[in-house]
């Protein structure tokens, strides 16, 4: 692939799809919506998946997105979630901050192994299945030139978006989808990641061949989990 951008795919006919301004539609006339002009939703109208009040938090942040920061947008977040008092919303904005640079180690760790093991192409394109708030996007970005990420969570997607803006970040793309129907083709990936994120799957098998199908020939999976065992995990698997 020579192209600047990763093909996006329809879910329904697997047609290229092409990116309006505020949808994506293929050349059969299927649609869907691309939040705040860019984070293309090709969960929302399936059946099961919608959520009001994460939908409604979403459209919140998608209102204060322009004037808002990465930070405030976190605090948002965190106020639909927890009724934490102020001083811990603060020890969390900054936990979830600080993820940019455990992220920047751990994907120059894993990379570095990977890079040895293999014989990897050093740009290229990276998948991040559930990719959060995108900490990993400012060391992907640089390391890849295309990079999309995936997540199901609509506000999560719409942080990672600010955070995008906010380190000037051009190559990635964001898609809300699940990591069993990720809407690109075959062998679109040089590498694919996903960190903390196995644990969270029902269907690992059909996460599996999914990425199977994703990944160029002799590219690279690299995904880390939760130790069941782990004393310090308060919920273990
Ligand atoms: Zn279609």
């Amino acid at each position: 692939m020579n192209s600047e951008r990763l093909e996006l795919i329809c879910q329904q006919c697997g047609g290229v799809l092409h990116l309006g301004t505020d949808e994506a539609r293929c050349e059969k006339g299927h649609g869907y919506l691309l939040v705040l002009g860019r984070i293309l939703d090709v969960v929302a109208d399936k059946e099961g998946s919608t959520n009001v009040e994460e939908l409604r938090l979403a459209a919140t942040m998608s209102l204060a997105f322009e004037q808002a920061t990465y930070a405030e947008l976190l605090v948002l977040l965190d106020r639909h979630y927890s009724e934490a008092p102020d001083h811990l919303r603060s020890v969390y904005t900054d936990y979830v901050r600080s993820a940019i640079s455990r992220n920047r180690r751990m994907v120059l760790a894993f990379r570095t192994q990977a890079l040895q093991w293999y014989d990897l192409t050093p740009d290229g394109s990276a998948l991040e299945l559930g990719c959060g708030f995108g900490g990993s996007f400012p060391v992907l970005s640089r390391l890849y030139k295309r990079v999309a990420g995936i997540e199901p969570s609509l506000p999560r997607l719409i942080i990672a978006a600010k955070l995008l803006d906010e380190h000037n970040i051009h190559n990635v793309q964001l898609v809300r989808a699940y990591a069993q129907h990720v809407p690109f083709r075959d062998s679109s990936f040089d590498y694919v990641t996903a960190i903390n994120v196995m644990e969270h799957v029902l269907d690992v098998e059909g996460v599996m061949n999914e990425v199977h199908r994703l990944l160029r020939s002799g590219s690279v999976f690299l995904s880390d989990s939760r130790n069941r065992y782990d004393l310090f995990l308060w919920n273990p698997m």
